[in-house]
């Protein structure tokens, strides 16, 4: 397995040609993937912003400190839940928020939470290929640095069994199904992965570390026991 550090800093090994070939009269921005550049450039506007009587540099320390606390296991809890509660898991599958409510996990920042299933038979994967919408309230405000590359919103879709197996470590089996899921602003996507074996009888409770934040992105597998 690849280690999950270093995929949080950058998995990919060959870097991709922009897709710039496509036949309209507009310029592309360039692509800047660089996270120093983008720190600078927030740091310069926050100043600015706060001299200007914006908010105060108290409230972004209160507004990080509460995104700071948002983290994975939300995601984790609702699919421990899920692969327990088959009548949760249908409630889930039907209306991503309101199933989300009644976890009380606050949604109020998604406009729809579709969810769903990975099975034996269909693996989903999920990617933001416009930009980097990802289901923050339930995954964290900080999605991994891969995510918001300009190579895995290009490659996976491409080729998505390529991506998971060469950066991610995870091996399909040629008769599963791949689907990639493109969020946009309006729809996040939560993935359930299927239930590892081996778990048969498991409480609810300890099931929920086996749920990793990359498990419910779709590119890898919920852990084995
Ligand atoms: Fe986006």
């Amino acid at each position: 397995m690849p280690n999950p550090q270093a995929q949080n800093q950058f998995p990919f090994s060959n870097d991709v040609e922009p897709l710039d070939d496509h036949d309209h009269d507009h310029d592309h921005a360039p692509v800047n993937d660089d996270e120093a550049y983008w720190t600078q450039r927030t740091a310069v506007i926050q100043k600015l912003l706060e001299a200007k009587g914006y908010f105060t540099a108290a409230e972004v320390r209160q507004e990080i400190e509460r995104q700071d606390s948002v983290t994975p296991m939300l995601g984790a809890r609702l699919v421990a839940r899920a692969w327990v509660d088959p009548p949760f898991k249908a409630r889930l599958l039907a209306d991503g928020k309101a199933a989300c409510h009644e976890m009380d996990i606050d949604t109020v920042e998604i406009n729809r939470l579709e969810v769903v299933e990975n099975t034996p038979s269909v693996h989903h994967v999920v990617v933001c290929t416009l930009c980097s919408c990802y289901p923050r309230a339930i995954l964290g405000y900080h999605p991994p640095s891969w995510y918001k590359s300009t190579a895995y919103r290009q490659r996976v879709v491409i080729d998505p069994r390529g991506v998971l197996e060469e950066e991610f470590g995870t091996l399909l089996a040629d008769d599963i199904e791949v689907r990639v899921m493109d969020s946009t602003a309006d729809t996040r996507y939560l993935v359930i992965p299927v239930r590892p074996d081996g778990t048969d009888g498991w409480a609810e409770e300890a099931l929920i570390p086996l749920v990793t934040r990359d498990s419910m992105i779709g590119v890898a597998l919920a852990q084995t026991p």
